[in-house]
């Protein structure tokens, strides 16, 4: 059976990266076990030169018909200028909403042979694989009331609302307690349930979610400001975390820098079922090095990996990228964000390429 995806390279090292996942499924295509179709559309900076906005309606449908959506990434200097609804990010920002993308997964992993690369102590983050589940679409990033009111006498008043419903709330339980029975069977579920409504329902449903499906797997509870403190002291404790949108935004950065290397950060927005995914690296366009071919492509091939296990239902072929991209950092080659001593440092090319190669003698 072939499957369909969506490819869009976007702005600065996005094509860049974009290409050594390219190179991946065409040697995919090769083996001849499955069959992976591709097709390249235009978001952010490029979709505003072509077609005067960062994300057309067209690219939109193509996308809906797709299993699944890989994403480079957008933005840079070129369109700075450009109005705040037309910016690049204002293209990202229309596909996470239209395909209704409600749980953002973001995995810190630590890789043995970057273990220094981490501002924690070895003996803390070794082995370290925690996965981090941010409700996406609500909370207080969209909640109404918003805004700015003048009061007069100077003063103005800036508003936003917390605000959850229990089907926002099991909807991303129940991906995080399908994840974890798949991995360690532990959900960290954090909010502030003390001072905060929102939060008090937030565990309460969590809880009757866990005891009328989920009684196989661990169920903690923890209030988001303990969590930002584990996560520096014991983050080994840890397998799936499950929080809002706010308090997922400050936590997920901060799991991903126990693992220091941002090029080697991949994450996945996953959507209502039947709908596509959308994958992509953590990090952005990297406008400084766009083009010298010092890209790291390792998050946009470890995204590729977490689509062919979340859509593709690939979870072998997932697992076998994941090793090649290890046992490409045990021969000791990096790219320049990653450089460090007695290593060679090698293009995002020859990058790629390595991981092909160590995929190959597997
Ligand atoms: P950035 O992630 O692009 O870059 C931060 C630093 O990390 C830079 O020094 C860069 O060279 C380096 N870096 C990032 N990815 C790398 C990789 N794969 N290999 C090697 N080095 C890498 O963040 P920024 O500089 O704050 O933002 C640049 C542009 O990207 C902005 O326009 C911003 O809005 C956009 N952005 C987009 C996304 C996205 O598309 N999801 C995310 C973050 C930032």
């Amino acid at each position: 059976m072939t499957k369909k995806l969506m490819m869009l390279p976007g702005d600065g090292i996005g094509p860049e990266v974009m290409a050594e996942v390219q190179k991946l499924i065409d040697w995919i295509n090769d083996q001849g076990d499955l069959a992976i179709e591709t097709q390249n559309g235009l978001i952010g900076g490029a979709s505003y030169d072509e077609f005067g906005n960062p994300f057309d309606d067209t690219t939109l449908e193509a996308c809906r018909d797709c299993d699944a959506i890989m994403l480079g990434a957008v933005g840079g200097p070129k369109w700075d200028n450009v109005d705040y609804t037309l910016r690049p990010e204002a293209g990202l920002l229309k596909l996470r909403k239209q395909l209704d993308l409600f749980a953002n997964l973001r995995p810190a992993i630590v890789f043995d042979a970057l273990i220094d690369a981490s501002t924690l102590k070895p003996e803390i983050v070794r082995g370290l694989d925690i996965l981090i589940v941010r409700e996406l679409t609500g909370g207080v990033y969209f909640g109404e009331p918003r805004g700015i009111e003048d009061l007069g006498n100077g003063q103005r008043r800036g508003v936003n609302t917390q605000v959850y419903t229990t089907s926002e709330i099991e909807r991303v339980g129940r991906v995080a307690f399908d994840l974890a029975r798949k991995r360690r069977g532990k959900v960290t579920s954090c909010e502030k349930a003390n001072v905060m409504e929102s939060g008090k329902l937030w565990r309460e449903d969590m809880t009757a979610l866990h005891a009328a499906n989920y009684s196989d797997i661990t169920l903690e509870h923890m209030y988001a400001d303990n969590c930002a403190m584990q996560l520096l002291r014991d983050p080994s404790q840890f397998d799936v975390i499950v929080t809002d949108n706010l308090f997922g935004d400050i936590l997920s950065d901060e799991a991903a820098m126990l693992t220091g290397s941002l090029g080697m950060l991949p994450s996945a927005s996953l959507g209502t079922e039947g709908a596509p995914s959308l994958y992509e690296p953590v990090h952005g366009s990297a406008p400084d090095i766009a083009g010298q071919g010092k890209a790291n492509p390792l998050a946009m091939i470890l995204s590729f990996a977490m689509c062919l296990r979340y859509s593709l239902d690939q979870s072998n072929l997932a697992s076998r990228i994941e090793s090649a991209t290890q046992s490409v950092l045990g021969q000791n080659l990096r790219t320049h964000d990653i450089m460090s001593d007695n290593c060679n440092e090698v293009s995002t090319a020859d990058m790629g390429d390595a991981v092909i190669a160590a995929l190959s003698n597997m």
